[in-house]
């Protein structure tokens, strides 16, 4: 919920289980990045590394499958979100500047996070897996049960119909030349359930055009959901950790920033009445 002053009036991460901020407020000033020497406060945007002083003082994320994120060469590496997921599971996350990508050999097991034409929900690439591993076509009367609606019988996890998914990190109409690139365009592409975006530097109208740390942790999150028949366990939360930390630096600066603003108000209406 938004009130009038477009301040959230819940915090909307309140149930994430995230490790303590501790290490990021007690944080003093600037270091440098022990990699490219440039002055940084929590991380480097362009090495991928945090300071020295939080090395082993931040959560690491593990994700099941290698993530590619591609970046419009206009997007500010400050400013990017998908930085974030780079240092915080940087065994499985690698960033790529466009026009620089990856060569996707066997596009079978890559999947390209993007709203196309033929994009498909992660429910039906599942079930359409499901399928071809039964040897049904889509076609097929004699439908498998969809993967995703997995009896208690059965408590095994889906296997990830893919190796390697795609994000591509810029805003909305720079993120469609970089589809329209030949090495992209004909890859399976998946479309995320619709979720609102809280990222405070939004440059799209949209609610729902999610900053990429978004967009990936809510992915991970329906992913688990619809492959295991074990309850999410805040696993990937922690994706969100600079994410939600800064959030709430903004908030709180919106809120004192209001507050003294109200404060001015009454003194110059009070002292106007005064004059009056
Ligand atoms: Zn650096």
């Amino acid at each position: 919920m938004t009130d009038s002053s477009g301040l959230e009036e819940t915090d909307p991460f309140a149930k994430l289980k995230l490790a303590s901020f501790l290490p990021l407020e007690k944080l003093e000033g600037r270091s440098k990045c022990s990699a490219c020497e440039a002055s940084r406060k929590f991380f480097c945007y362009t090495c991928y590394l945090p300071v020295d002083k939080l090395i082993g003082r931040i959560p690491a994320v593990e994700i099941p499958f290698q993530l590619d994120v591609i970046k419009h060469p206009l997007e500010v590496d400050g400013k990017s979100t998908a930085v974030h997921a780079a240092v915080l599971a940087p065994k499985q996350v690698q960033l790529y500047t466009y026009p620089c990508i990856p060569e996707y050999k066997d596009p079978s097991k890559v999947l390209l996070v993007y709203p196309s034409e033929s994009a498909k929900t992660i429910t039906e690439i599942l079930d359409q897996e499901e399928r071809a591993k039964t040897g049904l076509d889509s076609d097929s009367e004699e439908a498998t049960p969809p993967a995703c609606k997995k009896t208690k019988k059965d408590p095994k996890q889906t296997a990830i119909p893919f190796e390697r998914i795609i994000f591509i990190d810029s805003t909305w109409s720079q993120s469609k030349k970089i589809f329209n690139d030949e090495r992209l365009r004909d890859l399976p592409c998946v479309i995320l359930a619709e979720q609102k975006t809280f990222f405070w530097r939004s440059q799209d109208k949209e609610d729902n055009y999610l900053a990429t740390i978004e967009a990936i942790y809510y992915f991970l999150v329906e992913l688990f959901n619809l492959t295991s028949d074990l309850q999410y366990a805040g696993q990937y939360d922690n994706l969100m950790y600079f994410f939600v930390y800064m959030y709430r630096m903004v908030q709180k600066q919106k809120k004192n920033y209001i507050k003294i603003h109200k404060k001015k108000q009454k003194k110059t209406a009070t002292h106007e009445a005064g004059v009056s």
